[in-house]
């Protein structure tokens, strides 16, 4: 078995708070690792079975240069085996920047009285969407303030309206939502509107630090954001995403939490997230940081290659908060999904210029501005193969980085000829003529290491008919 619940000091139970602070600096406390502990725990990683939390906590505390190198490369060699070089693309989509809470870090906070808030609606927001499509974007996150005119009726009906926009061979397969905590009815409207993943972050596990950066509104409730995704799996939502803003606490607490949030969901739900996110606390409107939590890039490379061995069937989510050189570095290290081409200034993408100094209008500055198709011809020339693949959702097929990972030769029957599939789309229909060249070539390389594996005859009849005008053919 991959995953063996474990017993913690609180016992999880839906909806109950789960974490014990004691519990985690007790771990975090003990002894240091040493080669072979660390060794071992790798081993038990690239064995594909989940980390405990003690055995997470060896590798926050391995603080030896020779002990991280071997948790880097551990993490480097499952992410190879288990998934390949497939990288999932996606774009964000700001819908909406009224905000009734105050949390210090965001340019979206109450008490930033300069910022410019808007709400996209109507055929604003089909203008975004169709600028979207004509990137040649397939995946969006939409995201939203906490405001009540952003209820689960208003979410839900953004996603239906993203849904229906087609442009050209344009189409979006698939909407996630990163959005505030709702209830359990709330959560059913939005999955009835066919949402994809619902990410709620926590942004930090440790109480007292929590309080200090939410001081007002609902937000500020710790315990209440805590349980909202068991909520959503009480909706039967149960495709959600977690994460922590790095910046606000002890990095290796926050690991611990995050990990001990997936226990939790597995302990009550045998279904443990979709995906983690770790963003990195960035410039906004006026915020003044507190820079004793800061997290190095060096650190920040350890906790992507930790959090990939601690959970190795889980999506992890690098965002263009961060700058392309160190994207193109950490990626390596586990990640399954970037953002490319992103804006998040309301209405930037249909807009034709916008002052990227200006932070009035956006919840905080990114560092990587490029275009979908500068993303994408990097990613070929680091030899990853680029994927809108939508599919497992569209069958119904959920939990599929779970299957990726547990179901022998899933990721060559599926995965791989999908992602071919979807990246001979955006050739078609998107890429400059130098990148068609290189993707066309990635295309081959892959069909090649497909040989003997799956029915690579049939992929190619597939390439043959999306050449002739076919869209959305999946496996
Ligand atoms: N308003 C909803 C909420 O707070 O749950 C939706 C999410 S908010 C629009 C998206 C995420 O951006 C937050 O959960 C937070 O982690 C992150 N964020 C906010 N301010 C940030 C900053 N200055 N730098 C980096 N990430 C930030
Ligand atoms: Fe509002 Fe979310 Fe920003 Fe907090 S992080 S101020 S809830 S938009």
């Amino acid at each position: 078995m991959i995953f063996t619940p474990q017993k913690y000091r609180i016992e999880d139970k839906p909806g109950v708070p789960f974490i014990d602070e004691n519990e985690i600096m007790e771990f975090l406390n003990a002894a240091q690792p040493d080669t072979g502990r660390v060794r071992q725990i790798v081993a038990k990683a690239l064995d594909k079975n989940r980390l405990s939390l003690e055995e997470v906590a060896c590798l926050v505390k391995a603080n030896d240069p020779e002990l991280i190198e071997l948790i880097k490369q551990g993490a480097r060699e499952l992410k190879e085996k288990v998934y390949g070089n497939r990288i999932v693309l996606f774009a964000p989509l700001y819908v909406g920047s009224h905000c009734t809470n105050d949390c210090q870090y965001c340019g979206f906070r109450t008490s930033n009285t300069q910022a410019e808030r808007a709400t996209l609606a109507g055929d604003e927001l089909i203008r975004e969407v169709e600028a979207l499509e004509d990137n040649g974007q397939k995946r969006l996150i939409l995201v939203f303030g906490e405001h009540p005119k952003y209820n689960a009726q208003f979410i839900a009906e953004a996603a239906q309206t993203v849904y229906r926009v087609k442009k050209g061979n344009g189409e979006i397969r698939r909407v996630n939502i990163n959005a505030a905590p709702l209830s359990v009815e709330g959560f059913k409207t939005v999955a009835d509107a066919g949402i994809g993943t619902y990410q709620i972050f926590q942004e930090t596990y440790h109480k007292e630090t929590y309080a200090r950066y939410h001081p007002k509104g609902r937000k500020s409730d710790y315990d209440n954001r805590l349980v909202s995704l068991d909520r959503a799996q009480d909706a039967g939502l149960d495709d959600v995403g977690i994460g922590a803003l790095f910046g606000l606490y002890d990095w290796r607490f926050e690991v611990m939490g995050l990990i001990r949030h997936v226990n939790h969901l597995e302990a009550c739900y045998q279904v443990g997230p979709h995906t983690i996110s770790f963003p990195r606390l960035q410039d906004a409107a006026d915020v003044k940081f507190d820079s004793s939590y800061m997290v190095s890039d060096a650190d920040f490379a350890r906790i992507i290659a930790i959090l990939r061995l601690a959970v190795p069937y889980t999506g992890l989510i690098l965002t263009a908060r961060e700058n392309a050189a160190l994207r193109k570095e950490v990626m390596r290290f586990g990640v399954s999904q970037i953002d490319g081409g992103t804006k998040i200034e309301l209405g930037a993408y249909s807009e034709k210029e916008v002052d990227p100094q200006d932070l009035h209008k956006e919840q905080f500055r990114i560092n990587d501005d490029r275009s979908l198709g500068d993303v994408i011809e990097e990613l070929l020339e680091e030899d990853y193969l680029p994927s809108f693949c939508t599919a497992c959702y569209r069958l119904g097929r959920t939990g599929e980085h779970f299957m990726e990972f547990s179901v022998p030769g899933f990721i060559k029957r599926f995965c791989s000829p999908n992602a071919i599939l979807t990246l001979a789309e955006y050739l078609e229909d998107y890429a400059k003529p130098h990148i068609v060249t290189k993707g066309w070539m990635m295309i081959e390389k892959n069909l090649k290491d497909l040989n003997g594996n799956t029915d690579v005859p049939e992929i190619r009849n597939r390439l043959e008919r999306i050449k002739q005008g076919e869209r959305d053919l999946y496996f």
